[in-house]
């Protein structure tokens, strides 16, 4: 390739860059985003960001300076609108063309929004971006009252942060528990617990009805059966939706995501797509699907680069994932979804422990709480896809280790 076009300048976008540049690409490489800020990372905006704990500068992965000596075209504030396969080319949205001979779409995702009558009232907001948080923080103020709709991770790191800026703070969980899509009881449990305890209203099995407004500004939620909480701001977060139009109106394949195999190809040789938008072969656990981490869309960027430049395929990792609440680390190796066993290391009162979770005798999966070596050595077990006894897990005199060896 002589021309190589990356749509979307998120975490996917930003590696397959460095990764093109670093395995030798020298043709030239263009950059269209759709926000205004150079890449940066995600993760600290529900954390140390949000906190006031991380400055703008630390988000970004790299200065100005970096694109310029990489001769890397970098067209910001522009959304790429239509993809023409039939002539290589890429159409922005105010009318230009980019020619390509290889095109990369990581347009991630966008959150999905509210169902709910009151949805477009001032002072609520989605959390996804950096201009979002620079809506959400002037209200960050001890005393006022946040409601955050969805008790998924993002929710809870939000929750987390906003407790501990001194704000009066409810979750509202429409299942009848926190992190259910995405975790076993036990852990969910927990972070109820944890979260309680630092004073955080959770109610699960809440069906917001609707969003109370006065002149246009947020005053309240209002649950299904009644009961009104006031609010100064509301926090949507209730899943993700993959970015796929673009793909999917030039006629790529696409089912929940952009269709890709191995390489991050998709069903178009010459196009690649990577991170939050694509639908990509779990390799460890014999199926497809979606991944929305950080560690995936660093992947696919890598695997995207390689295919590109002709170069051996990179080793694909166990899937893993981290979030922080509190002083509390959760760490996440592989994919629990279909398990039949669960196994606790530790003791959940002691604020370390692990869950693994195992099918048919084989570790898929763990949640490991401020327990690097468990996180550490369960990546490793799941990708040897060795039988494991769950005695031996749950055994915290034998290290963890010594399990893995
Ligand atoms: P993104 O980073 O979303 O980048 C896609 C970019 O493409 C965006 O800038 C978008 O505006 C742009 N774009 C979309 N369409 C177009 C278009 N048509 N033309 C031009 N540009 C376009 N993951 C973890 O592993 N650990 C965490 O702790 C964690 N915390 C998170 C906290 C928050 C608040 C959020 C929002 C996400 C978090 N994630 C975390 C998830 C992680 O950030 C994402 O999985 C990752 O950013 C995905 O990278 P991506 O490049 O696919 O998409």
């Amino acid at each position: 390739a002589t021309r190589i076009v990356i749509i979307g300048g998120g975490q996917a976008g930003a590696q397959a860059l460095q990764s093109l540049r670093q395995g030798g690409y020298a043709g030239a490489l263009t950059l269209v985003g759709d926000e205004a800020a150079l890449p940066y990372q995600r993760p600290p905006l529900s954390k140390a960001y949000m906190k006031g704990e991380f400055t703008e500068e630390r988000l970004y992965f790299r200065p100005e300076s970096w694109y310029q000596d990489q001769n890397i075209d970098v067209i910001l504030s522009t959304r790429a609108t239509a993809i023409d396969r039939a002539n290589c080319k890429v159409t922005l949205a105010h009318g230009g063309q980019l020619d390509y001979d290889a095109l990369i779409i990581a347009t991630g995702s966008r959150p999905r929004t509210l169902p709910a009558k009151g949805a477009d009232l001032k002072g609520v907001h989605d959390l996804r971006d950096l201009s979002d948080v620079e809506r959400i923080r002037p209200n960050m103020i001890s005393g006022n009252r946040m409601v955050i709709v969805g008790a998924g991770y993002i929710g809870l790191e939000a929750a987390a942060v906003a407790r501990q800026m001194g704000l009066d703070v409810t979750v509202l969980e429409m299942a009848p528990r926190v992190l259910a899509r995405v975790t076993s009881p036990v852990m969910s449990e927990f972070f109820e617990h944890e979260h309680r305890a630092q004073g955080v209203h959770i109610l699960t099995g809440a069906r917001l009805d609707h969003l109370d407004g006065a002149d246009g500004q947020l005053a309240a939620a209002v649950l299904a059966d009644g009961t009104r909480i006031e609010a100064d701001i509301a926090l949507v977060g209730i899943g993700i939706l993959p970015n796929e139009e673009l793909a999917k109106d030039a006629g790529i394949a696409c089912n929940n995501g952009i269709l890709v195999d191995r390489d991050a190809r998709t069903s178009d040789p010459r196009i690649f797509a990577a991170g939050d938008c694509a639908s990509r072969p779990l390799v460890h656990y014999g199926r497809s699907g979606r991944l929305e981490s950080v560690h995936n869309a660093i992947e696919q960027g890598k695997l995207a680069a390689a295919a590109i430049l002709g170069k051996p395929r990179p080793t694909e990792d166990c899937p893993w994932f981290w979030s922080d609440q509190y002083d509390l680390k959760l760490q996440i190796a592989g994919l629990s979804q279909d398990y039949d066993e669960l196994v606790v290391r530790g003791d959940p009162a002691d604020r370390k422990f692990a869950v693994f979770y195992l099918r048919a005798g084989t570790l898929i999966a763990v949640d490991a709480i401020n327990s690097p070596a468990e996180f550490v050595a369960s990546k490793k077990l799941i990708m040897s896809g060795a039988k494991l006894a769950p005695d031996a897990l749950s055994d915290t005199s034998t290290p963890m280790k010594d399990i893995a060896a």
